[in-house]
């Protein structure tokens, strides 16, 4: 029997409906949200993740400005543009587009960003509190395959979870929030003995290793939910994912594509995030204007 598809594409745009009316409330009656990227070179990847943040931005009436420095920018360059959003009023979100240039300190320039504009939810105080189940911000991916998970009803609670990826944007917060949820997890890597053994055991496969046809058919439960995060190009120039697609989905219960799986809610939920800081915000400046009037 063939899985049950979970299209991405179609989740995305029933959240997207959603978060229309919330950035319509926030511009009516305080201000348009607003999303700062930071671009640094010319990394043609990036340059289309951030294009098509910008796109998602104005389908939903979100503010964009997007930063674009060279290459060779320096460190306090990028550091003193962060503290620059960091204090605009009217920026809510700040994303610095990763990778960056080899010779920045990347761990310094997350560290810069304000912790309620952390919308990627990758401030090391955002992690930890994610660690404590109490994160401000989720990072986006995972938090987009778990929206996935509960838009199905997958049960997660005493449910084996195999995270193929052990990444600070995808493997590691995937495998707290689905702890969080109860599941029992297992994080494997490129240095992980023999795989299948890991993945045959689980209930839900979350693939993050970025290797084309990584998971095959043989790897896998009868029934189990497949989560397809991976994204490569193949020689011939077409998108797929770390999972063997043609022969998994006739032996999995759930998977998700590629494209149209995970990547449309990345993007989905960075926009969730940004909204949500703006609303954060407005709560903010409603109170202090509230005892400024009192007092
Ligand atoms: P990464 O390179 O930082 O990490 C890859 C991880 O996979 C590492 O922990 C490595 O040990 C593990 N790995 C590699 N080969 C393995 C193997 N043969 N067996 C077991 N583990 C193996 O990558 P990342 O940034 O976490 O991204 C992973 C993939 O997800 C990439 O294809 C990336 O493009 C994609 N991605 C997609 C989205 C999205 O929105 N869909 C978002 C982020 C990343």
């Amino acid at each position: 029997m063939s899985a049950t598809i979970i299209s991405g594409s179609l989740i995305a745009s029933k959240f997207r409906e959603e978060l229309k009316q919330r950035v319509k409330i926030l511009s009516e009656t305080w201000m348009q949200p607003g999303l700062a990227v930071i671009l640094a070179g010319d990394n043609p990847a990036s340059c289309v993740y951030v294009r098509n943040k910008a796109k998602t931005c104005e389908e939903l009436g979100i503010r964009s400005e997007i930063f674009n420095f060279p290459g060779d920018i320096s460190q306090k360059t990028l550091l003193q543009q962060i503290q620059d959003l960091n204090v605009n009023p009217e920026i809510h979100g700040i994303l610095v587009q990763l990778p960056l240039p080899g010779h920045i300190r990347i761990d310094e320039v997350i560290a810069a960003i304000a912790i309620g504009k952390d919308v990627d939810g990758f401030h090391p105080c955002n992690v930890g509190a994610l660690v404590t189940g109490h994160a401000l911000f989720h990072p986006c991916t995972p938090f987009g395959v778990m929206k996935m998970l509960a838009e199905y009803d997958i049960p997660l609670q005493g449910q084996h979870a195999v995270i193929i990826g052990r990444s600070n944007i995808v493997g590691k917060p995937m495998a707290l929030m689905l702890l969080e949820k109860g599941a029992t997890v297992t994080v494997c890597t490129s240095r992980t003995r023999d795989l299948a053994n890991h993945t045959r055991n689980a209930d839900i496969v979350v693939m993050a290793a970025g290797k084309a046809n990584l998971l095959t058919s043989d790897m896998i439960r009868t029934g189990a939910t497949v989560i397809d995060v991976g994204i490569n190009r193949l020689p011939d120039g077409r998108l797929c994912g770390d999972v063997e697609f043609s022969g998994v989905k006739e032996k999995a219960g759930y998977i998700t594509p590629v494209p149209g799986g995970v990547g449309p809610m990345t993007i989905v939920m960075l926009m969730n995030n940004t909204i949500e800081a703006a609303e954060r915000a407005k709560a903010v400046a409603l109170a202090g204007g509230w005892h400024s009037s009192v007092q």
